[in-house]
């Protein structure tokens, strides 16, 4: 039995596979994908081996990563549910959906992980909300999950009530983040800064930033405040951002992520 098993390779499941494969070695994880195309691909560039179906997976593994949309859950539940037994783990990183969705699904006995991971797993700074059903005491079970969202990142734990907040926070937010780069690198770029310069330039300045954060422990606002000099051009910015409601579009963007992840099952 491999310990580990992959329904879903796709952005999110391929950099925790690669993350599982460090973590545990690659003869204790396997993976599936709908997608032939997909599973070569991940073969080609991993040398991991696939089963061609959920049920293999199921059949095979004691913790089970659901890493397909939550619109096709339902698919796979349908696959997978005459055969996980209560000695399984499912872990779950779809948005919206609860621990107590996928027990209903499969039975009521499975034990399950709900997590929410992000893409920057990819490259190893992956960060991840992880909440646990209350049935999930064992140890060495807790220490499989911790090995496994530690392989690509950092992880927190979370009562499942704030799950639905983690996804505005960590799963969905990459994208607001990019899209702050790229509009301060188009902005300087119509000032003359080249265009592989200007994203680097950026992009550099949003991963020390955010080391700030993490490393200082200093509030936000008190590192604001030490760029700010007074009368100079970065409280000029500040304001500007101020008058164009920068920090209401971020609370009312997390706002439509949090109802969008309310109502997703
Ligand atoms: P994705 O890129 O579409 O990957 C899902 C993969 O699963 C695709 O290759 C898809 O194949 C395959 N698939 C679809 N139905 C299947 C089935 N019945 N059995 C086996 N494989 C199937 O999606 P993703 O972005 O990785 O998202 C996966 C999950 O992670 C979602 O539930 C999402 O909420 C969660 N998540 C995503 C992110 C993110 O930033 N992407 C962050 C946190 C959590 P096809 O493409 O051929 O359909």
């Amino acid at each position: 039995m491999a310990m580990m098993g992959f329904i879903g390779a796709g952005n999110m499941g391929y950099p925790m596979i690669r993350g599982a494969m460090k973590a545990f070695g690659t003869e204790q994880v396997i993976f599936t994908d709908v997608s032939l195309e997909r599973r070569e691909f991940i073969k080609q560039e991993t040398g991991l081996n696939y089963v061609s179906d959920n049920v293999s997976i199921a059949a095979a593994c004691k913790f089970i990563v659901l890493a397909v949309k939550p619109q096709f859950y339902e698919d796979v539940f349908n696959d997978i549910k005459e055969i996980i037994t209560k000695e399984q783990v499912i872990i779950s990183i779809a948005a919206g959906v609860t621990i107590d969705n996928v027990k209903s699904a499969l039975g009521g006995t499975v034990r399950v992980v709900r997590a929410m991971p992000n893409t920057p797993a990819m490259v190893t700074e992956g960060m991840s909300g992880v909440c646990f059903s209350q049935d999930i005491y064992n140890e060495e079970e807790k220490e499989v999950v911790d090995r496994l969202f530690s392989s690509f990142g950092q992880y927190q734990i979370f009562d499942e009530k704030l799950m639905n907040a983690v996804v505005c926070a960590n799963g969905s937010s990459p994208a607001y983040v990019y899209m702050f780069i790229e509009a301060l690198a188009d902005s300087v770029v119509k000032y003359g800064i080249p265009r592989d310069k200007a994203y680097t330039l950026v992009a550099q300045t949003v991963l020390g930033a955010a080391k700030m954060v993490l490393e200082t422990k200093e509030h936000p606002g008190k590192l604001k405040d030490q760029v700010c000099s007074p009368g100079g051009t970065t409280i000029a910015a500040v304001a500007a951002l101020e008058e164009y409601g920068f920090r209401n579009a971020i609370i009312k963007a997390t706002d439509a992520c949090y109802e969008r992840a309310v109502s997703l099952k």
